[in-house]
């Protein structure tokens, strides 16, 4: 493998390293408690899965920049109250948002693995986060969970208007980082979103499926590393 001239890491955050599954459940149901008299006999499970859903396709228009980033906070709960017949205004959808954005940056819950793999790669390599979400939401994260300190640097597609798949970010992240191309490794879960596009922008591509079967129709090609465990890339590096 190519990895011997690799001096910089960046990882993906959401799904990656930090447990975005387990904490954005535990911060909608903090959510449900807090607004409760609003969802009145709306059953919990019901709000998240229809959030969930929703927030699945604003995310994919957000990505194909059919929407921006202000957008998408405020439609992910205005589709999800209207959905399920619960009375709104543009102000309690804000509040709904805000309080979403701050308990969900407190959630610390990590991908199995994370911080054991970071303590070892942390003396050999530079470590970054390139990463979707909103600036300040992801840097919260990063602090709740403990995992700030290893990274120089962070890049969110606020920095650069253009989100993942779009190679400017990719760019972006390479030249703020003074590293080649090749010399940087990219560790991300999303094949369309993460792999494919560093790895056509010339970086080392480090899948981590997770185990998970989404994607195994696209045939991955041989410069792709792909792991199922984060604790893999102990060997790897
Ligand atoms: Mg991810």
């Amino acid at each position: 493998m190519s990895h011997s001239k690799i001096k910089m890491i960046y990882f993906d955050l959401d799904h990656t390293l930090w447990d975005f599954e387990s904490n954005s459940k535990s911060a909608l149901k903090l959510v449900y408690d807090n607004y409760k008299e609003i969802f009145n006999s709306v059953m919990q499970e019901d709000f998240i899965a229809t959030y969930q859903k929703i927030n699945v396709q604003l995310w994919d228009s957000y990505r194909k920049k059919e929407i921006n980033q202000e957008e998408l906070k405020i439609l992910r709960f205005e589709l999800t109250l209207k959905a399920l017949n619960i009375k709104y205004d543009e102000s309690l959808v804000k509040r709904i948002n805000d309080f979403y954005l701050d308990v969900l940056s407190k959630q610390e819950k990590l991908i199995d693995g994370a911080k054991e793999v970071l303590d070892y790669l942390v003396g050999k390599y530079e470590l970054g986060i390139l990463t979707n979400g909103f600036r300040k939401t992801q840097l919260a994260k990063l602090k709740s969970s403990g995992i700030e300190k290893y990274f120089a640097i962070l890049v969110s597609s606020e920095d650069t208007g253009s989100p993942k798949p779009d190679e400017k970010i990719f760019s972006f992240a390479q030249k703020v980082a003074g590293y080649l191309k090749e010399e940087i490794a990219y560790v991300g879960d999303d094949l369309e979103n993460d792999i494919l596009p560093a790895k056509k922008f010339g970086m080392q591509a480090i899948w981590f499926k997770n185990n998970s079967s989404f994607n195994d129709y696209l045939s991955v090609e041989d410069d792709i590393i792909v792991i199922n465990n984060l604790s893999e890339l102990i060997e790897i590096f």
